[in-house]
């Protein structure tokens, strides 16, 4: 069988979290410098079913891989993010809209103790305007973030030389901006 050469293409709505998700994550890192603007904890989900070639984290792409998250976990992000040299969360994956169950709890939470004096970041497979046809769940996270890393990795399009993202279709966009105008709006901070 030829080997696939491009990522899955969902139709609206196929992906559910709640048929898929395991509510696993695959790994927390915290006070990283990587995972978007200053520091950050980042929380990477277990589960991802875009399946792009040369994805940067292909063990997670397995729902089941890694550790259940549990109460202990959230209660240990919450306190890494009350740091106060801690600019914010950075959910990522595997892919956090197919585990909304695990991605919103955590950034509800965030929100009740922090507010907005903290940020929250996200990477996604979906496209800013997939989103916009996608589930009341996702739809719902996407309303909480302040910026989102959009689309699939296509290797076609690598270039490392680019801001927190690997190829040059993905965008880091500024979420509350782009849904206050109804249309994209690239972050403000964007280099490159
Ligand atoms: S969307 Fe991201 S996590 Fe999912 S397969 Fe593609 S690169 Fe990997």
């Amino acid at each position: 069988m030829a080997s696939k050469k491009l990522p899955q293409n969902p139709q609206p709505q196929e992906w559910q979290a709640s048929e898929l998700s395991q509510l696993k994550i695959a790994d927390y890192k915290p006070f990283n410098f990587v995972d978007g603007e200053g520091v950050r904890n980042s929380l990477y989900v277990s589960g991802c079913q875009f399946a792009c070639p040369g994805c940067y984290n292909k063990i997670a792409q397995n729902f089941n891989y890694g550790q259940p998250y549990t109460q202990e976990l959230e209660d240990q992000i919450i306190a890494d993010l009350a740091e106060p040299y801690v600019q914010g969360l950075t959910l990522l994956g595997g892919e956090p809209f197919l585990n909304t169950q695990v991605c919103l709890a955590l950034v509800r939470r965030l929100r009740a103790e922090f507010g907005h004096t903290k940020d929250v970041w996200s990477w996604t497979g979906y496209t800013w305007d997939e989103l916009q046809q996608e589930t009341p769940d996702k739809l719902t996270l996407l309303s909480e973030l302040d910026v989102l890393v959009d689309g699939r990795f296509l290797l076609a399009q690598k270039d490392l030389t680019l801001q927190f993202r690997g190829s040059a279709n993905q965008r880091i966009i500024d979420v509350q901006q782009s849904l206050s105008q109804g249309k994209v709006v690239l972050w403000a901070n964007l280099i490159k």
